[in-house]
């Protein structure tokens, strides 16, 4: 009986020794500690045995038994620990290899213009107000002293959704709708996209991006409307910028100018970009007319206003030295990357 216990011991070992899987190991394992193993099969034996003879034998089939569970459990453990080394070899990473660079985007060159422009307005204590593309007849015409029938709107003629909404022809209705609701003093910012019908070319777009600016306020004069746009033309295009300032016409404000810039390219000698001119136009502006302020509610006696508009997609070509408007729609990476 002893020899039969070696022999189990023996034969085990052996079968282990020869595995390197799990499921091999389980199924061994089964063979000889198991319901219907060798070792179970032994122990049915001991029912037929003396007691003394049985209890003797029945420790060295625990012994047996507990050194089976242990060769199995340590093969069990050497298993795992290879496939971790394995693992852990195939799935090394070489830190050394030089990785590509990432490429990193950059702000559309209009966008980028609009933050610096906002940026610098805010610090003078503008604030900036969110408008609707889509906007009433009343807010984008009428009340900007536009009525029907102005020769104006046909320079403006816009895309109408019915006859008394439209897509906005500036971003001037804001301006309105913040009187309306603000008492002055009115610092504000408006900004965002335009619409008017125009043919698709190098210098005309249908859809465009303007900025607006708005001040009410007591003692406002057409002297601070010419240093805070100064403040604004030097920061966009350089400090030493010169500006010149022209009267020019809109209905909704009065008097009304326009603003040209010495041309940044040639210096005021006149190249190609400022048509041989020495300068470029800009921006309107004007004090905001009577008529505009009180529609709005606003003592005219007490207040006055300033209003100015930019173009930005102007600004961008000009700063940026871009020839063609279409550029800037047509997804130009290397274009787009100047404004970096
Ligand atoms: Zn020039």
């Amino acid at each position: 009986m002893l020899e039969k216990l070696q022999e189990i011991l023996n034969s085990a070992k052996q079968t282990v020794a020869q595995i390197d899987d799990k499921v091999a190991l389980t199924q061994a394992s089964a063979t000889f500690l198991g319901k219907n193993g060798a070792l179970s099969g032994l122990m049915k034996g001991l029912r037929d045995m003396q007691p003394e003879e049985r209890r003797n034998m029945g420790e060295q089939l625990n012994e047996l038994r507990d050194t089976l569970i242990k060769l199995f459990e340590d093969k069990e453990a050497e298993i795992n620990h290879n496939l971790l080394e394995r693992k852990l070899s195939s799935e090394r990473v070489d830190v050394t290899i030089p990785v590509h660079p990432k490429e990193y985007g950059c702000m559309h060159p209009i966008e980028a213009l609009k933050k610096d422009i906002i940026d610098y307005l805010i610090t003078l204590g503008f604030e900036l107000k969110d408008g609707t593309d889509i906007e009433t007849d009343m807010y984008c015409f009428e009340k900007l002293n536009v009525p029907k029938e102005h020769p104006a709107r046909e320079m403006q003629d816009t895309f109408y959704i019915d006859s008394d909404t439209v897509l906005r022809t500036h971003t001037s209705a804001m301006q309105v709708r913040t009187m309306e609701a603000q008492t002055p003093p009115i610092k504000m910012i408006s900004a965002g996209n335009a619409y008017r019908i125009d043919e698709v070319d190098a210098t005309h777009s249908p859809i465009f991006q303007q900025l607006e600016i708005l001040v009410v306020d007591e003692h406002v004069t057409l002297a601070d409307l010419i240093g805070t746009l100064e403040g604004v033309v030097k920061k966009v295009l350089g400090e030493k910028t010169e500006i010149r300032v022209r009267p020019s016409y809109f209905p909704f404000t009065e008097p009304s100018v326009e603003i040209d810039a010495v041309c940044p390219k040639c210096g005021g000698k006149g190249c190609s970009t400022c048509g041989d001119t020495g300068v470029i136009e800009i921006l309107g502006a004007g004090m905001v007319h009577p008529n505009v302020l009180e529609g709005c509610g606003i003592d005219t006696a007490k207040y006055r206003g300033f209003a100015a508009g930019f173009g930005l997609d102007r600004l961008a070509m000009l700063k940026y030295g871009i020839e063609d408007l279409r550029d800037m729609y047509e997804n130009n990476i290397t274009l787009l990357k100047q404004s970096k």
